[in-house]
């Protein structure tokens, strides 16, 4: 028996017993005359004891002996503490140690197993295994492990049945590029690594399967953006026989079950927003709702005058920043360059003080007077003390351009409070996306996303103006879910492919099995994914989804430790009857 309790459990109720502990020794104390040991595994440290009174000479030299990590068990009694430790939880007993044996040794491990470590994160990625025994991440795993049990639980509950579908696949259109693996039984031919099991789990519906989920990964070869997975984990969710409506109620319930159950928070409200709402307000489809500083479009108060950045301009429109009056010119000018960044792009920034004493200065006083101004203040909710920020120039470009500047000046004044939580629904997301660079339309979710009833006849003549029956759930600006009521007939599909460019017989070769099983009676169904590695880092109160996955890539979508991914040797690639061109 390698131990009769763990290194988190014994107290005061414990002494006099004899134990046996395994673990990792995590620091050593010489006092000369004793020697403490910390002893550390998963469940937490205790404290061992040798001293020169009650310890024999053999047994207090080979506790000196040990080094950082080694694996040692130890049989011993549990004393009461001379100096007790509140700070942890074993903190009043120790353990005089009778009998120690090295399990197994240790190299100096290249970075301290501390919450605070020496290590930098490259080296840490590369020993990521010693980097889990750190608190930090451990305890991020655990708590992962918590929510993806909530999440069980709460669906089971609800009737869910977790169903797995396969890796091994053809193409899934989701936007991005697939992964793809030979098969080496079939020359020339490749499986694709799903992007989601989306169009699975449509024919789990069509199956009858009614309420599925499933806790999955998911694979999308995209560029690499700052925090993004080649792989990461979706709660994948469907139902038959349900419109928007039902599927926004039963995925708001495991919303609120996860805040109360995670973090002891009951929420109340649960808003909704149009995507045309959410841009036009914030310029940006996953508001953070947590403050305020909605944007204020001032074309009808500013297009007035001789000022003809803003005459020319599609769209004026403006932000109040809480309490910014007092900025200086120089603070002022730092901002103006911020917005004009090449990662903003806004060409000049106007802005108007909100005096205490009610009177205005802005950067355009030669074209406005203090009755335009405190129009302008009306119009962005400006308040004494504030300080309007206008940009103006094309509608999408100046909206994201201000809402980059609103979610900034929201860092800056620490209005994104981690422990605050707000979700929000983004409901009617239009159905097509314009590509500016090709000029086509694609799917904005997926092409099995339904237009919103009545919807169709528009692909025609306006398809950039149909809606979709698509909905997002976002959380505190961040996008935590998405999904949308499928198209569940096949004419309608055809029409979708068709629409999107795809001639019948390239519909066909595709997605000939989807159109198949919609003339085996489909019902009507609807869907949502979560994404569980920024759900559980949001709920975790941290940014970086890194920090929530046991092994997760690096920026460039490379795995440090095992060093993958790599090259595959001659032989099995002859074995898949492939060739490197690495020329071209
Ligand atoms: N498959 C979609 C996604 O991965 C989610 C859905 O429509 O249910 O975003």
């Amino acid at each position: 028996m390698y131990r009769s309790h763990t290194c988190g459990e014994l107290r005061e109720e414990h002494i006099e017993n004899n134990i046996t502990l395994s673990g990792w020794v995590h620091k050593t104390r010489d006092k000369g005359f004793v020697v403490w040991i910390d002893l550390r595994d998963r469940f937490g440290i205790t404290q061992l004891i040798f001293d020169e009174e009650r310890t024999s000479k053999e047994l207090l030299e080979q506790a000196r002996s040990l080094g950082r990590e080694f694996v040692i068990q130890i049989k011993g009694t549990v004393l009461e503490r001379a100096s007790k430790n509140a700070n942890i939880p074993t903190g009043n007993i120790e353990v005089l140690v009778q009998e120690l044996t090295i399990l197994n040794e240790s190299k100096t491990p290249p970075f301290t197993i501390e919450n605070d470590t020496d290590g930098g994160e490259d080296i840490r990625m590369k020993y990521r295994y010693l980097d889990i025994r750190r608190n930090i991440v451990k305890n991020n795993l655990i708590f992962r492990s918590k929510v993806s049990m909530e999440v069980r639980k709460y669906l089971s509950d609800g009737g869910f049945i977790e169903v797995e579908t396969p890796y091994l696949i053809k193409s899934t259109p989701e936007g991005a590029r697939d992964f793809v693996v030979p098969s080496r039984m079939n020359e020339g031919q490749f499986y694709a690594l799903p992007q989601s099991p989306q169009t699975f789990k449509q024919l789990l519906m069509v199956g009858g399967m009614d309420k599925y989920f499933q806790i999955v990964k998911c694979f999308r070869d995209e560029d690499l953006r700052a925090d993004r997975q080649p792989e990461f984990t979706q709660i994948d969710c469907e139902m038959a026989f349900v419109e928007q409506e039902d599927i926004l109620n039963a995925f708001e319930g495991l919303t609120k079950h996860l805040l109360k159950e995670i973090k002891g928070i009951d929420i109340t409200s649960f808003p909704r927003m149009t995507y045309d709402n959410a841009m036009a307000k914030y310029g940006n489809d996953k508001p953070d709702i947590r403050f305020g500083m909605e944007f204020g479009e001032l074309n009808a108060v500013a297009q007035h005058k001789e000022f003809n950045v803003f005459n020319t301009a599609e769209l004026v429109v403006g932000i109040a920043i809480p309490g910014a009056a007092t900025y200086t010119r120089k603070e002022i000018d730092k901002l103006i360059d911020w917005v004009r960044r090449p990662q903003v792009g806004a060409k000049g920034m106007v802005y108007v003080k909100c005096n205490e004493d009610g009177t205005f200065k802005s950067s355009v006083d030669k074209f406005y007077d203090q009755e335009d101004l405190a129009n302008w203040a009306k119009v962005t909710g400006a308040k004494a003390g504030d300080l309007i920020c206008v940009l103006s120039g094309d509608t999408n470009a100046t909206r994201a351009q201000l809402s980059a500047l609103r979610m900034e000046m929201a860092e800056r004044l620490d209005l994104r409070k981690p422990e605050e939580f707000a979700p929000l629904w983004v409901i009617d997301f239009p159905l097509l996306e314009l590509d500016e660079e090709t000029g086509n339309y694609h799917a904005m979710h997926h092409p099995f996303t339904s237009p919103k009833p009545g919807q169709l006849e528009l692909l025609d003549t306006n398809p950039g103006a149909v809606k979709a029956n698509a909905y997002d759930l976002v959380l505190n600006g961040n996008e935590i879910g998405g999904g949308s009521i499928r198209i569940h007939d096949k004419e309608t599909q055809a029409t979708m492919f068709k629409h999107l460019g795809f001639t019948p017989e390239e519909a066909k070769e595709q997605f000939g099995f989807l159109m198949d099983a919609f003339q085996y009676g489909a019902p009507p169904h609807g869907g949502i994914a979560f994404g569980l590695d920024r759900l559980v880092s949001i709920l975790g109160g941290q940014e970086t989804i890194r920090d929530f996955i046991a092994f997760p890539k690096n920026n460039s979508g490379r795995d440090v430790m095992i060093d993958a991914p790599a090259p595959i040797d001659d032989e099995q690639l002859k074995e898949l009857r492939l060739q490197l061109n690495l020329e071209s």
